[in-house]
């Protein structure tokens, strides 16, 4: 049987999409856990596709009348353990390979962290940021009516992802709930807590990479320095809890630049800012910095919550931190993972370290199921159980049997998923 899993690493100069290169870093890391578990084939093979993939066209009415038609996605990649969970992302460069590696991370995240769900993801191929409002609305509605036939609370249930928020996920739960014809809090998380939302969801994600991040660091958190590569729903709030905890936070970037300040930024401010301005660049109380100076400097943690691909062959022998904590999903690629690794630099995993998001988005469903709402508190000590829970077999695999971090990581969840395939048995 011809399968998609590359047996080596893919080469990091090859002419291929971002997405594709991100599918092929999730298969390699895939086709290396599937080894050390002695899967057979059949087995690979259906871990190494998705369930169901639908590719959507999303027209979208422009302000001056235009017709705009783009690109929409929805991936289901396992169900095994559960009804399909993951994020909605809004990006330009989105297409159906990222959003499977995403959707197939997806699955790995929940085994990790032991919640009852299998891994989705979806896209739009659209550049938030150029749409109105009511095209942004728009195009969301249009997009979940197009795969209104594959979600649901009990099939698969959206959550904010890069270029998505709370309001995105309020569209979605009205635009899902008016089809229904009752309200459907249970379809979407990271709503708003109007509308059924947790508490404690929006900064969960966040509040997961300090979970991970303190785990990890060797000794006290006080006066570690770090650098944040994306300053967005992940990045933004975990600066501050980094801040918050100790740490001094003396660089981050987004989209629109980088800035430094080695005494340490103050970082609700910046967040001020960059409301005011809409990104970090021309933040007055800092310096300047170049989007590859951020990755490489002489800091104690780097944490990278943008995008994939971040990390890579031709950085990776520059970078300085001693400990990566990937808020992201797949910043690092094969290649750089082994260069860090013979370097001596520990890198929390992105299925271990972002896992705080879907934690907390699970929880949200729990309370939704059952029409019940949890203080912050409780939210936060179960989300903090779960994560130092996940950790720590993480940790402890890692150490017997010699393996990094995420190898390990990976080990356990798509050992957890290959288990349930094998007690469910096929349909015929
Ligand atoms: P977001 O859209 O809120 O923020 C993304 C940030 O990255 C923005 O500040 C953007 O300007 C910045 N960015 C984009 N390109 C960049 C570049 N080249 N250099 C530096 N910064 C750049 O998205 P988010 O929700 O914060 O997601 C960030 C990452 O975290 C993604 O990989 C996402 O899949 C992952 N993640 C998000 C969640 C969640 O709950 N939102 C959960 C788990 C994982």
């Amino acid at each position: 049987m011809t399968l998609m899993v590359p047996s080596t690493t893919p080469a990091a100069t090859t002419l291929i999409s971002p997405g594709r290169q991100a599918l092929d870093t999730a298969l390699f890391q895939l086709d290396q856990a599937a080894d050390r578990l002695h899967l057979d084939d059949g087995l690979r093979a259906m871990l190494a596709t998705p369930r169901r993939s639908l590719t959507v066209s999303v027209p979208v009415r422009r302000e001056d009348g235009r017709m705009d038609v783009v690109q929409g996605f929805r991936v289901q990649h396992n169900t095994t353990r559960g009804p399909a969970k993951g994020g909605i992302r809004f990006h330009p460069s989105t297409d159906i390979h990222e959003v499977t590696a995403l959707a197939m991370w997806m699955t790995w995240k929940c085994a990790l962290v032991g919640i009852p769900y299998g891994g989705a993801k979806g896209g739009v191929s659209v550049d938030p940021g150029s749409l109105t409002t009511r095209e942004l609305e728009r195009v969301t509605r249009r997009y979940v009516n197009e795969i209104l036939p594959i979600i649901g609370p009990d099939k698969d249930i959206p959550a904010p992802d890069v270029g998505t928020d709370e309001q995105t996920m309020a569209w979605i739960m009205d635009t899902y709930s008016v089809n229904a014809g009752y309200s459907v809090p249970g379809a979407v998380t990271g709503k708003p807590a109007a509308l059924g939302g947790s508490l404690g969801r929006t900064g969960a994600t966040a509040r997961g990479v300090l979970i991970a991040a303190l785990k990890a660091m060797p000794g006290s958190p006080e006066g570690r320095t770090v650098a944040v590569q994306g300053f967005g729903k992940v990045g933004a709030p975990a600066a501050r809890h980094l801040a918050d905890a100790g740490c001094r936070v003396v660089a981050v970037s987004d989209a629109t630049g980088a800035v430094i300040d080695r005494s340490g930024l103050d970082v609700e401010d910046l967040r001020t800012w960059v409301k005011e301005t809409g990104g970090v660049y021309g933040y007055r109380h800092a310096d300047a910095l170049s989007h590859e100076d951020l990755l490489e400097l002489d800091v104690d943690v780097l944490v990278p919550a943008a995008l994939e691909g971040a990390i890579t062959a031709q950085n990776a022998p520059r970078i300085r931190a001693g400990l990566i904590v990937e808020g992201a999903n797949g910043p690092t690629t094969p290649e750089a993972d082994r260069i860090l690794a013979d370097a001596g630099t520990t890198v929390v995993p992105d299925i271990l370290a972002n896992a705080g998001g879907v934690i907390v988005s699970y929880l949200e469903w729990v309370q939704n199921l059952q029409a019940c709402s949890w203080s912050a508190g409780e939210v936060d000590a179960k989300l903090r159980e779960l994560m130092e829970s996940a950790f720590d077999t993480v940790a402890q695999t890692s150490a017997e049997r010699g393996i990094s971090l995420r190898q390990a990581a990976h080990v356990i969840g798509v050992g957890r998923v290959a288990e349930a395939h094998r007690m469910r048995g096929l349909h015929p």
